[in-house]
């Protein structure tokens, strides 16, 4: 992957990055009128966000698949690559299921577990 396409992918990543949680917002998308997109992590999900934007505008009921396609398209780095993983270009859909079976996971290497957590 050339570097130019590196900067590429951390640049979308940002732009789909909740500015609240700091978490990268997944698919389904919804987008207010503001074009705020709907975080649904823990963090920022109450009973009211479902439909209502933090700035107060409702969100509207269609999906932007463009985004979706978009979110498909971004590589990620393996979440244990601090243990060793060499991961660096999974795509969205291939990510949660090799950080399940990863060999660096602490959950998968319980000793990798006790040097992470010195
Ligand atoms: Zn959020
Ligand atoms: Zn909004
Ligand atoms: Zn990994």
């Amino acid at each position: 992957m050339k570097p130019e396409h590196i900067a590429m992918n951390e640049y979308v990543k940002d732009l789909l990055t909740c500015p609240r949680c700091h978490i990268i917002i997944t698919p389904p998308y919804q987008q207010c009128k503001m074009g705020h997109l709907r975080c649904s992590s823990a963090e920022c999900e109450t009973s009211d966000s479902e439909t209502v934007c933090y700035c107060g505008e409702t969100f509207l009921m269609f999906k932007i698949s463009s985004l979706e396609k978009i979110y498909d398209a971004l590589v990620f780095t393996c979440k244990f690559s601090q243990n060793g993983c060499i991961e660096v270009s999974l795509k969205a859909k291939d990510l949660k299921k090799h950080e399940e079976g990863c060999k660096f996971s602490p959950k998968n290497n319980p000793e990798m577990g006790k040097i992470s957590t010195k």
